[in-house]
C-alpha cells in the first residue's frame, strides 16, 4: 500500500512523496519518489547517521558551496556559470535540498528516463527490467548476458562514457572533493546514447569536515584501503577514502567500460587462504594487473583485446594506474590525465567497415596496420587522412607548432576544438559543428559549415556551404580569427 507523506525542508517548504512498503534501498539510504517522479526523497538506513552533526555539515556544504550543478549566483560552487551548471547537472545526480522532518534526509532530482531500463531491455523471457536503473555493473559484469543487444551501444559510446566519467571526477577533485565510493553501482550509464551520471553524492569527502564512514564497494576499493580495513575506525593505519582512492576506483570503471572485464580479476589464486581472505589479498596486498607486462601470473588465457589495442594514451594510462600506481597511490594518473588521454584517443576513432562488427568503431593508431581489433577487418580505403593542428608560437609571427591531430573519416564533424587552438574539448566548449568531411570517389573534401574566413591552400576564401579538396601536404587556415588553427593535411597509403 502506498500513501502520500510530506517532507519538510529547511525553509519550511513541504514536498510530497509516495511512501511504499519496500522502497528501493542501497547500503546507506532508501528512496521514495515524488508523485510526479521528478525528484526523490532519501532517508538514511541508519537514522543515527542523519542525526550526526558531521553528516549534516557535510551535506550542507555539498548542496551549497561545493555544488557544480547550481550557478554561483544561486548559491552553487564558486565561479560556476549557468552554462557550466547545466552541463554538470547532466553528469551528476547532485542533492538539491535537505529534509529536516519527519527525519533528516535529502532531496535529489530523479535520473533522466534514459537511465532506466524498459520492458524490451532484457533478452530472457520472464525477466522484466522495466524501471530498474542502469547501474554500470549491468554492462560490465557477467549479468550483461541478460540484456538485449540494443542496450550495449558500441565502442565509441563506451569511450564517450569513459571521458564523461573522467570529466565528472576531475570536476569534483578540482574542488578538493572525493566521491569515496565510485563503483559499478554508483555510476549509471546509458551506452545507447553514451551518457553517464554519477550518483550517491551525499558520501562525498569534503575538505575540513570529518569524512563519512564509507565501506566502499567490492572490486573498486583501492588496494591500500582493502589491506588496511583490518584496523578499526579511527586507527591511523587505516586508509581513508580520498582523491587518490577515487583514482583507483575510477580507473577500474574506465577499464571495465573499455575492455568489459575487471583489471585485477585474473587467474591468480591463493588456495591456502579462506575465500574471504583470498579475495582481500587479490584486491589488496597482492593485487596484480591482469595485463602486467612483467608479471604474468594473473593473466587470463583468453585475453584478446589488450591495452595496446587502443593506442599509446590508453596503454600509458592503464599501466600508470594498474602497474606503477596500483600500490603507490601518488603515481596514479589524475582524472585530468585520463580525460586528456581519452580525448586524444577519441581523435583516433575510425568506423569499422565490417557491418557485422559489434564494436562498430576502433582506434586507428597504427597507420601501417589499420585493423579493427574486434573483428580483424582491415580498412578498405587505401588512404588514411589525418589533420595535424598547428598554432602560432606566442610572439613569433609565422612560426607554428603542432599541438594536436585527428584521424579523418567520411562524414566526420569538426568542432571548435579542431578550429581554434585555444579551445579544449571540455565542458566550456561550444558543441556546434563548424565544418565536416566528405569522401567522394576516393577524394576527400572539407566542407565549411560556419567557419569564419576558411582558406584553401592557395589562399582563396572558402565561403560557408562550399568545400575544399584535401591533398597530401596541404597547409591552410581553417579560420582567419587570431586563434584559428593552421591545418596540415597528411594523406598516407594504408
Ligand atoms: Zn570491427
Amino acid at each position: 500500500m502506498s500513501r502520500i507523506a510530506e517532507a519538510i525542508l529547511r525553509d519550511g517548504t513541504k514536498l510530497p512523496y509516495v511512501v511504499t512498503d519496500n522502497p528501493p534501498s542501497g547500503t546507506m539510504k532508501h528512496t521514495y519518489f515524488s508523485p510526479d517522479k521528478s525528484y526523490v526523497v532519501q532517508f538514511f538506513n541508519d537514522a543515527d547517521m542523519g542525526r550526526n552533526m558531521y553528516t549534516r555539515d557535510r551535506i550542507s556544504a555539498i548542496i551549497g558551496k561545493y555544488n557544480p550543478t547550481v550557478p554561483e549566483e544561486k548559491g552553487g560552487a564558486k565561479g560556476n556559470t549557468k552554462k557550466l551548471a547545466e552541463y554538470f547537472s547532466g553528469l551528476f545526480c547532485w542533492p538539491v535540498e535537505i529534509v529536516v522532518a519527519p527525519e533528516f534526509g535529502i532531496v535529489c532530482p530523479a535520473y533522466p528516463q534514459n537511465y532506466f531500463f524498459d520492458e524490451n531491455s532484457a533478452n530472457v523471457s520472464g525477466l522484466n527490467l522495466k524501471g530498474k536503473d542502469k547501474k554500470s555493473r549491468w554492462f560490465t559484469s557477467s549479468v550483461r548476458k541478460y540484456l538485449n543487444n540494443a542496450e550495449f551501444g558500441n565502442f565509441k559510446s563506451m569511450l564517450k562514457i569513459s571521458i564523461l566519467l573522467a570529466r565528472a571526477v576531475r570536476r569534483m577533485h578540482s574542488a578538493g572533493l572525493a566521491h569515496s565510493d565510485l563503483s559499478g553501482n554508483n555510476v549509471l550509464i546509458d551506452p545507447k546514447t553514451g551518457g553517464c551520471v554519477v550518483i550517491d553524492i551525499d558520501s562525498l569527502v569534503v575538505p575540513g569536515i570529518y569524512p563519512p564512514e564509507v565501506a566502499g564497494t567490492k572490486g573498486y576499493i583501492a588496494p591500500e584501503v582493502v589491506d588496511s580495513a583490518k584496523y578499526p575506525y579511527g586507527d591511523k593505519r587505516r586508509c581513508q577514502p580520498c582523491i587518490e582512492t577515487d583514482l583507483h576506483s575510477m580507473a577500474v570503471l574506465i577499464y571495465e567500460y573499455l575492455f568489459k572485464r575487471h583489471p585485477l580479476e585474473g587467474k591468480m589464486r591463493f588456495p591456502q587462504f579462506e575465500a574471504e581472505e583470498e579475495d582481500n589479498l587479490l584486491m589488496g596486498k597482492y593485487a596484480l594487473f591482469i595485463e602486467n607486462p612483467d608479471d604474468t601470473r594473473n593473466r587470463p588465457d583468453d585475453l584478446i583485446i589488450k591495452v595496446s589495442d587502443f593506442g599509446e594514451y590508453v596503454e600509458k594510462l592503464c599501466l600508470q594506474a594498474f602497474v606503477d600506481g596500483l600500490h603507490d597511490p601518488k603515481k596514479r594518473p589524475t582524472a585530468m590525465d585520463w580525460e586528456r588521454g581519452l580525448i586524444k584517443t577519441w581523435e583516433m576513432l575510425y568506423p569499422c567497415e565490417n557491418r557485422e562488427c559489434g564494436a562498430e568503431w576502433f582506434i586507428l593508431y597504427d597507420e601501417k596496420n589499420p585493423v579493427c581489433p574486434y573483428c580483424h577487418s582491415r580498412i578498405k580505403s587505401r588512404q588514411i587522412v589525418k589533420f595535424l593542428f598547428k598554432k602560432e608560437i606566442n610572439g613569433r609571427k609565422g612560426q607554428w607548432v603542432q599541438y594536436g591531430e585527428t584521424v579523418v573519416y567520411d562524414k566526420m564533424p569538426l568542432y571548435a576544438w579542431h578550429v581554434y587552438s585555444d579551445i579544449f574539448d571540455d565542458e566550456k566548449a561550444d558543441r556546434d559543428e563548424i565544418a565536416y568531411i566528405v569522401k567522394n570517389n576516393d577524394k576527400w573534401f572539407l566542407v565549411n559549415k560556419k567557419a569564419n574566413g576558411m582558406r584553401s591552400e592557395d589562399g582563396r576564401i572558402i565561403p560557408i556551404g562550399e568545400s575544399v579538396l584535401l591533398k597530401n601536404g596541404d597547409f591552410f587556415r581553417i579560420s582567419e580569427n587570431n586563434n584559428g588553427s593552421l591545418i596540415e593535411v597528411s594523406i598516407r597509403q594504408g
